[in-house]
Protein backbone atom coordinates (compact mmCIF):
# COMPACT_ATOMS: atom_id res chain seq x y z
CA UNK A 1 0.00 0.00 0.00
CA UNK A 2 1.29 3.27 -1.14
CA UNK A 3 2.59 5.77 2.14
CA UNK A 4 -0.05 8.37 2.16
CA UNK A 5 0.37 11.90 4.45
CA UNK A 6 -1.24 15.06 5.44
CA UNK A 7 -2.02 17.93 2.64
CA UNK A 8 0.59 20.43 3.00
CA UNK A 9 0.52 24.13 1.76
CA UNK A 10 4.37 24.62 1.74
CA UNK A 11 4.68 25.74 -1.97
CA UNK A 12 1.68 27.62 -1.59
CA UNK A 13 2.71 29.33 1.79
CA UNK A 14 6.30 30.46 -0.21
CA UNK A 15 4.12 31.63 -3.20
CA UNK A 16 2.11 33.65 -1.24
CA UNK A 17 5.10 35.20 0.26
CA UNK A 18 6.99 36.03 -2.42
CA UNK A 19 3.25 37.24 -4.12
CA UNK A 20 3.59 39.73 -1.05
CA UNK A 21 6.80 40.82 -1.58
CA UNK A 22 6.42 41.54 -4.61
CA UNK A 23 3.55 43.63 -3.63
CA UNK A 24 5.90 45.61 -1.11
CA UNK A 25 8.45 46.40 -3.59
CA UNK A 26 5.86 47.95 -6.00
CA UNK A 27 4.62 50.37 -2.84
CA UNK A 28 7.98 51.06 -1.57
CA UNK A 29 8.75 54.24 -3.70
CA UNK A 30 5.38 55.30 -1.94
CA UNK A 31 6.67 54.41 1.56
CA UNK A 32 10.01 56.92 0.82
CA UNK A 33 12.61 53.57 -0.34
CA UNK A 34 14.31 54.20 -2.77
CA UNK A 35 16.01 50.92 -3.64
CA UNK A 36 13.32 49.64 -5.95
CA UNK A 37 11.97 51.85 -9.43
CA UNK A 38 9.25 51.02 -11.64
CA UNK A 39 7.12 48.41 -11.79
CA UNK A 40 6.90 44.63 -13.32
CA UNK A 41 7.26 46.17 -16.95
CA UNK A 42 10.36 48.24 -16.53
CA UNK A 43 12.63 48.70 -13.41
CA UNK A 44 15.74 49.32 -11.61
CA UNK A 45 16.51 46.94 -8.48
CA UNK A 46 19.27 48.42 -6.16
CA UNK A 47 20.54 50.08 -9.23
CA UNK A 48 20.14 46.80 -11.54
CA UNK A 49 17.74 47.44 -14.82
CA UNK A 50 15.16 44.61 -15.44
CA UNK A 51 13.02 44.82 -18.14
CA UNK A 52 9.93 42.67 -19.03
CA UNK A 53 11.12 40.80 -22.43
CA UNK A 54 7.58 40.84 -23.88
CA UNK A 55 7.59 44.38 -23.30
CA UNK A 56 11.17 45.21 -25.13
CA UNK A 57 9.98 43.26 -28.45
CA UNK A 58 6.51 44.83 -28.34
CA UNK A 59 7.99 48.84 -27.50
CA UNK A 60 10.45 47.38 -30.72
CA UNK A 61 8.08 46.83 -32.72
CA UNK A 62 6.13 49.86 -32.37
CA UNK A 63 8.67 52.36 -32.26
CA UNK A 64 11.00 50.39 -34.83
CA UNK A 65 13.54 51.03 -32.92
CA UNK A 66 15.71 48.58 -30.24
CA UNK A 67 16.82 50.54 -27.02
CA UNK A 68 20.17 48.53 -26.48
CA UNK A 69 20.04 49.53 -22.86
CA UNK A 70 16.79 47.64 -22.85
CA UNK A 71 18.89 44.23 -23.48
CA UNK A 72 20.94 43.88 -20.61
CA UNK A 73 17.77 43.82 -18.22
CA UNK A 74 15.78 42.14 -20.38
CA UNK A 75 18.68 39.74 -20.54
CA UNK A 76 18.78 39.40 -16.66
CA UNK A 77 14.89 38.33 -16.61
CA UNK A 78 15.37 35.88 -19.21
CA UNK A 79 17.62 34.09 -17.66
CA UNK A 80 15.55 33.92 -14.33
CA UNK A 81 12.65 32.47 -15.82
CA UNK A 82 14.48 30.24 -18.02
CA UNK A 83 15.81 28.27 -14.97
CA UNK A 84 12.43 28.70 -12.72
CA UNK A 85 9.95 27.65 -15.75
CA UNK A 86 8.91 30.44 -17.55
CA UNK A 87 5.42 30.51 -16.26
CA UNK A 88 6.28 31.00 -12.50
CA UNK A 89 6.18 34.40 -13.51
CA UNK A 90 2.78 34.37 -13.60
CA UNK A 91 2.11 32.06 -10.28
CA UNK A 92 4.80 33.18 -8.11
CA UNK A 93 5.06 37.08 -9.23
CA UNK A 94 2.65 38.48 -11.56
CA UNK A 95 0.31 40.78 -9.13
CA UNK A 96 -2.83 40.67 -11.56
CA UNK A 97 -2.59 36.81 -10.91
CA UNK A 98 -2.29 37.66 -7.00
CA UNK A 99 -5.99 39.18 -7.33
CA UNK A 100 -7.47 36.75 -9.47
CA UNK A 101 -6.62 33.65 -7.15
CA UNK A 102 -8.41 35.66 -4.71
CA UNK A 103 -11.18 34.79 -6.01
CA UNK A 104 -10.67 31.48 -7.03
CA UNK A 105 -13.51 30.28 -3.77
CA UNK A 106 -15.95 32.81 -5.55
CA UNK A 107 -15.05 30.20 -9.58
CA UNK A 108 -15.85 27.57 -7.54
CA UNK A 109 -18.72 28.40 -6.01
CA UNK A 110 -20.12 28.77 -9.98
CA UNK A 111 -18.53 26.01 -10.99
CA UNK A 112 -17.13 27.45 -14.05
CA UNK A 113 -15.40 24.88 -17.09
CA UNK A 114 -11.45 25.13 -16.73
CA UNK A 115 -9.98 27.26 -19.85
CA UNK A 116 -9.92 25.28 -23.03
CA UNK A 117 -7.86 27.36 -25.00
CA UNK A 118 -5.61 25.52 -27.45
CA UNK A 119 -1.95 26.50 -27.73
CA UNK A 120 -2.61 27.30 -31.22
CA UNK A 121 -5.20 30.06 -30.13
CA UNK A 122 -2.71 31.39 -27.45
CA UNK A 123 0.05 31.80 -30.17
CA UNK A 124 -2.75 33.72 -32.11
CA UNK A 125 -3.41 36.22 -28.98
CA UNK A 126 0.20 36.73 -28.74
CA UNK A 127 0.62 37.33 -32.36
CA UNK A 128 -1.69 39.59 -32.73
CA UNK A 129 -0.92 41.83 -29.97
CA UNK A 130 2.61 41.89 -31.90
CA UNK A 131 1.40 42.23 -35.17
CA UNK A 132 -1.09 45.69 -33.67
CA UNK A 133 1.72 46.48 -32.43
CA UNK A 134 3.90 46.78 -35.31
CA UNK A 135 0.49 48.11 -37.22
CA UNK A 136 -0.52 50.68 -34.80
CA UNK A 137 3.36 51.56 -34.04
CA UNK A 138 1.75 51.73 -30.44
CA UNK A 139 2.60 48.73 -27.77
CA UNK A 140 -0.31 47.86 -27.92
CA UNK A 141 -0.03 45.46 -25.03
CA UNK A 142 1.67 47.38 -22.75
CA UNK A 143 -1.35 49.56 -23.38
CA UNK A 144 -3.73 47.12 -21.76
CA UNK A 145 -1.69 44.96 -20.15
CA UNK A 146 -3.80 43.88 -16.71
CA UNK A 147 0.36 42.70 -15.36
CA UNK A 148 1.09 46.60 -15.87
CA UNK A 149 -2.85 47.52 -14.58
CA UNK A 150 -2.21 45.71 -11.80
CA UNK A 151 1.03 46.97 -10.49
CA UNK A 152 -0.01 50.36 -11.16
CA UNK A 153 -3.28 50.06 -9.14
CA UNK A 154 -0.88 49.02 -6.20
CA UNK A 155 1.34 51.70 -6.26
CA UNK A 156 -1.81 54.11 -6.60
CA UNK A 157 -3.66 52.81 -3.57
CA UNK A 158 -0.35 53.34 -1.53
CA UNK A 159 0.39 56.68 -2.77
CA UNK A 160 -2.89 57.72 -1.93
CA UNK A 161 -2.41 55.75 1.57
CA UNK A 162 1.01 57.45 2.31
CA UNK A 163 0.19 60.79 1.38
CA UNK A 164 0.36 63.54 3.52
CA UNK A 165 -2.68 62.93 5.12
CA UNK A 166 -3.56 59.92 7.65
CA UNK A 167 -5.14 56.74 7.39
CA UNK A 168 -6.75 57.16 11.23
CA UNK A 169 -7.96 60.58 10.83
CA UNK A 170 -10.46 59.24 7.71
CA UNK A 171 -9.24 61.67 5.43
CA UNK A 172 -6.59 58.86 4.12
CA UNK A 173 -9.10 56.67 3.77
CA UNK A 174 -11.33 58.91 1.95
CA UNK A 175 -7.96 59.79 -0.62
CA UNK A 176 -7.86 55.99 -0.72
CA UNK A 177 -11.88 55.81 -1.75
CA UNK A 178 -11.35 58.65 -4.24
CA UNK A 179 -9.00 56.30 -6.41
CA UNK A 180 -12.46 54.67 -7.42
CA UNK A 181 -13.33 57.17 -8.83
CA UNK A 182 -9.93 58.95 -10.07
CA UNK A 183 -7.40 58.45 -12.83
CA UNK A 184 -6.00 55.03 -10.97
CA UNK A 185 -10.26 54.25 -10.99
CA UNK A 186 -9.83 53.34 -14.40
CA UNK A 187 -7.23 50.66 -14.15
CA UNK A 188 -9.28 49.55 -10.90
CA UNK A 189 -12.58 49.30 -12.72
CA UNK A 190 -10.35 47.66 -15.50
CA UNK A 191 -8.98 44.69 -13.33
CA UNK A 192 -12.12 44.26 -11.84
CA UNK A 193 -14.35 43.67 -15.71
CA UNK A 194 -11.04 41.24 -16.17
CA UNK A 195 -12.20 39.29 -12.91
CA UNK A 196 -15.57 39.52 -13.25
CA UNK A 197 -15.37 37.25 -16.42
CA UNK A 198 -13.16 35.24 -15.03
CA UNK A 199 -15.83 34.69 -12.24
CA UNK A 200 -18.85 34.73 -14.42
CA UNK A 201 -17.92 32.95 -17.55
CA UNK A 202 -15.16 31.50 -17.82
CA UNK A 203 -12.05 30.87 -14.84
CA UNK A 204 -8.48 31.60 -15.61
CA UNK A 205 -9.82 32.94 -19.44
CA UNK A 206 -7.21 35.77 -19.11
CA UNK A 207 -3.97 34.06 -17.28
CA UNK A 208 -4.12 30.54 -19.01
CA UNK A 209 -5.72 31.16 -22.40
CA UNK A 210 -5.74 35.37 -23.67
CA UNK A 211 -2.92 37.13 -21.89
CA UNK A 212 0.36 37.23 -24.04
CA UNK A 213 2.96 37.48 -21.01
CA UNK A 214 1.98 34.20 -20.06
CA UNK A 215 2.14 32.39 -23.45
CA UNK A 216 5.70 34.31 -23.99
CA UNK A 217 6.46 33.03 -20.70
CA UNK A 218 5.29 29.35 -22.07
CA UNK A 219 7.78 29.84 -25.07
CA UNK A 220 10.45 29.89 -22.71
CA UNK A 221 9.06 27.32 -20.44
CA UNK A 222 9.67 25.01 -23.41
CA UNK A 223 13.38 25.00 -22.67
CA UNK A 224 13.48 25.80 -18.96
CA UNK A 225 15.11 22.89 -17.00
CA UNK A 226 12.57 23.07 -13.93
CA UNK A 227 9.79 20.65 -14.10
CA UNK A 228 7.36 19.02 -12.39
CA UNK A 229 8.32 15.32 -12.32
CA UNK A 230 6.63 12.11 -11.39
CA UNK A 231 7.16 8.92 -9.50
CA UNK A 232 4.97 5.99 -11.35
CA UNK A 233 5.62 4.15 -8.18
CA UNK A 234 4.19 6.03 -5.75
CA UNK A 235 1.13 7.71 -7.33
CA UNK A 236 -1.89 5.75 -7.06
CA UNK A 237 -4.23 8.10 -9.31
CA UNK A 238 -6.29 9.41 -6.52
CA UNK A 239 -6.84 12.37 -8.69
CA UNK A 240 -6.06 14.97 -6.19
CA UNK A 241 -3.84 16.84 -8.43
CA UNK A 242 -5.76 17.47 -11.18
CA UNK A 243 -8.57 19.16 -8.91
CA UNK A 244 -5.92 21.84 -7.89
CA UNK A 245 -4.55 22.64 -10.90
CA UNK A 246 -5.13 25.53 -12.93
CA UNK A 247 -4.03 23.59 -16.16
CA UNK A 248 -4.76 20.63 -15.34
CA UNK A 249 -4.35 18.68 -18.45
CA UNK A 250 -0.95 19.41 -18.07
CA UNK A 251 -0.84 16.29 -15.72
CA UNK A 252 -2.63 13.48 -17.71
CA UNK A 253 0.34 12.72 -19.36
CA UNK A 254 2.69 12.08 -16.36
CA UNK A 255 -0.12 10.50 -13.89
CA UNK A 256 -1.13 8.20 -16.76
CA UNK A 257 2.41 6.93 -17.18
CA UNK A 258 3.26 8.20 -20.22
CA UNK A 259 5.34 10.40 -19.49
CA UNK A 260 7.96 11.14 -16.13
CA UNK A 261 7.85 14.86 -15.97
CA UNK A 262 5.18 17.75 -17.14
CA UNK A 263 5.78 18.92 -20.25
CA UNK A 264 3.55 20.88 -21.25
CA UNK A 265 4.74 24.63 -20.64
CA UNK A 266 1.75 25.95 -19.72
CA UNK A 267 2.26 24.64 -16.67
CA UNK A 268 2.30 27.72 -14.28
CA UNK A 269 5.02 25.73 -11.63
CA UNK A 270 2.71 26.91 -8.88
CA UNK A 271 3.59 23.72 -6.43
CA UNK A 272 -0.52 23.33 -5.83
CA UNK A 273 -0.27 19.67 -7.33
CA UNK A 274 3.07 18.68 -5.36
CA UNK A 275 1.04 20.28 -1.95
CA UNK A 276 -1.98 18.32 -2.63
CA UNK A 277 -0.28 14.80 -3.47
CA UNK A 278 -0.82 12.31 -0.54
CA UNK A 279 1.50 9.84 -1.53
CA UNK A 280 4.20 12.55 -2.46
CA UNK A 281 4.69 11.04 -6.11
CA UNK A 282 5.06 14.96 -7.74
CA UNK A 283 7.75 17.38 -7.06
CA UNK A 284 10.25 19.91 -8.46
CA UNK A 285 13.30 18.84 -10.38
CA UNK A 286 15.97 20.09 -12.90
CA UNK A 287 16.58 17.82 -15.71
CA UNK A 288 18.48 18.84 -18.86
CA UNK A 289 18.36 15.82 -20.92
CA UNK A 290 14.83 15.90 -22.62
CA UNK A 291 15.44 12.36 -24.09
CA UNK A 292 14.06 11.42 -20.90
CA UNK A 293 10.75 11.34 -21.74
CA UNK A 294 10.77 9.30 -24.50
CA UNK A 295 12.42 6.64 -22.23
CA UNK A 296 9.82 6.31 -20.39
CA UNK A 297 6.98 6.45 -22.92
CA UNK A 298 8.79 3.41 -24.61
CA UNK A 299 9.12 1.34 -21.63
CA UNK A 300 5.34 1.56 -20.91
S1 LIG B 1 1.05 20.91 -12.96
FE1 LIG B 1 1.31 21.50 -10.80
S2 LIG B 1 2.76 23.23 -10.86
FE2 LIG B 1 1.94 22.98 -12.96
S3 LIG B 1 0.18 24.38 -13.04
FE3 LIG B 1 -0.61 22.35 -12.45
S4 LIG B 1 -0.67 22.44 -10.19
FE4 LIG B 1 0.67 24.12 -10.87
S1 LIG C 1 0.26 12.38 -8.64
FE1 LIG C 1 -1.88 13.10 -8.59
S2 LIG C 1 -3.11 11.25 -9.01
FE2 LIG C 1 -1.03 10.54 -8.42
S3 LIG C 1 -1.14 10.18 -6.18
FE3 LIG C 1 -0.40 12.29 -6.49
S4 LIG C 1 -2.29 13.56 -6.40
FE4 LIG C 1 -2.94 11.42 -6.74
Amino acid sequence: MKKRRNLSGYFLFWRRLLQLGIVLLLVSPAAGFTFFRGNLISATLFGFPLHDPLATIDYFLAGKILLLSFLSGTFLVLVVYWIFGGRSFCSWICPYHLISEMFLPLHRFFRRPKPGFSSSQRYGFLGGFLLMSLILSVPVFESVSPVAAASQLFQSLAESGFSNQSVTDGTGLASILNVWFSGSGILLWFVLFLISIEVFVKPGWWCHGVCPVGTFYSLLGKISPLKITIKHNACDNCGECFKVCPVSQVLIAPVQGTANRVIDSICTQCGNCIDSCPTRALNFGFQFNRQENTDVISSH
